[in-house]
């Protein structure tokens, strides 16, 4: 059996508490201040951190994770602003875009950033999540909760409660969630040749309604992420 982990990120408390009570030999070390838990979780080896809300903080702790642990996968998963799908619902990265990312006054398409190869760069637009981590994400969620919506997400420094915003995320990326780790986590990824997936569940509709939708259904809807997390864990 593979001896290298999965790496398990989520940015709030309630995206991984329940993940980390449940690990056996459960050994935690702290590393810049982030607590990483190793452990097996339905039988599979994994490594699981909170990393708290952003772009910097999850991508610190993904290049982290990755020196420390040489996870061969690294899900990101928690709750999401809904673009264009319900409360609830699950979201399964195809690509993931950091939609604040903006070079428009030089030329460059919203969202395109450059990474090093070396000596060279490559511009980067859309960062493409493991398909296969992917697909078996979506038949999980489809098998435990009926269905699952495959596509885009973006990230930004922004909690998004905007319904011009949440319009424009669709319009511009073709966004169906909107959250504020998934891009840097894969940038991280992408960067160190490590594969990832990002799994979300929606806990507000990144609208007017946000403020009130946000507080009332994040721990429903980060523990049904996390559920599924562990249910899919022994095939990925
Ligand atoms: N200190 C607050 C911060 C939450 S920020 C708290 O802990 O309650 C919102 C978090 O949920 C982020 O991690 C983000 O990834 C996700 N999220 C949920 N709805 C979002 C939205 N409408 N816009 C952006 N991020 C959202």
């Amino acid at each position: 059996m593979e001896n290298r982990p999965i790496g398990i990120i989520g940015a709030m408390t309630v995206e991984v508490q329940s993940l980390i009570a449940q690990m056996e030999d459960c050994q935690t070390k702290e590393i810049a201040r982030l607590l990483f838990h190793r452990g097996r979780l339905s039988g599979v080896d994994c490594v699981a951190a909170k990393c708290a809300p952003g772009k910097v903080n999850s991508a610190v702790c993904a290049q982290i994770m990755i020196l420390e642990y040489a996870p061969r996968l690294v899900i990101n998963l928690g709750v999401a602003g809904g673009v264009g799908v319900g409360i609830g619902d699950l979201v399964i990265a195809t690509e993931l875009v950091q939609h604040d990312f903006d070079g428009t006054a030089l030329g460059s398409p919203l969202g395109e950033l450059s990474i090093c190869r070396g000596k060279e760069e490559q511009e980067i637009r859309m960062f493409p999540a493991d398909r296969r981590a992917a697909g078996i994400l979506a038949q999980e969620a489809a098998g435990i909760y009926g269905h699952a919506h495959l596509g885009v997400i973006a990230t930004g420094d922004t909690f998004v409660a905007d319904p011009e915003k949440n319009r424009w995320l669709n319009e511009t990326f073709g966004a169906k969630a909107v959250e504020m780790e998934g891009a840097s986590t894969a940038q991280a990824c992408t960067m160190n040749g490590v594969p990832f997936a990002v799994l979300r569940a929606i806990s507000d509709n990144a609208n007017d309604d946000s403020p009130a939708d946000f507080p009332a259904f994040a721990k429903e809807c980060a523990e049904k992420s996390a559920r599924l997390l562990a249910k899919a864990l022994g095939r990925l």
